[in-house]
């Protein structure tokens, strides 16, 4: 699997890149669906949440929140809250089979979801 991802990991491609470690990198969703959407990723490629184990991926899970809190308190979203949604195949409306959570904030989330 070599998705749009993997290229943005290798800087094949550009990105707006926000934050990065060695495990997780994360950058602004080129179609924004709030004034803040930005995806958080693990550079290993893992393709969806059916594929995460616990006992492999636990570590790594907690850097991702701890990304998604970190930048949430950058960009100044986190007092208000925001929405962390992960798309899971086809019925989870998923496009990019590499793993990525949506951070998204700075407007009214509404309930249910589309
Ligand atoms: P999903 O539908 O959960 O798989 O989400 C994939 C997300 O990736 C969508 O919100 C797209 O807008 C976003 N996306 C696709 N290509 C890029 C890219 N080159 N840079 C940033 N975001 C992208």
């Amino acid at each position: 699997m070599n998705t749009i991802f993997s290229k943005i990991i290798n800087r094949e491609i550009p990105a707006n890149i926000v934050y990065e470690t060695d495990s997780v990198l994360a950058f602004r969703d080129i179609n924004p669906q709030a004034p803040t959407h930005i995806l958080i990723i693990p550079k290993i490629e893992i393709p969806k949440v059916t594929d995460i184990k616990g006992s492999e991926h636990a570590e790594l899970l907690g850097e991702m929140y701890d990304a998604a809190n970190k930048i949430a308190k950058d960009e100044g979203i986190a007092e208000n809250g925001f929405r962390l949604v992960m798309n899971c195949g086809n019925n989870g409306g998923q496009e990019v089979y590499h793993l990525h959570m949506h951070l998204l904030g700075g407007r009214q989330m509404q309930w249910p979801p589309g």
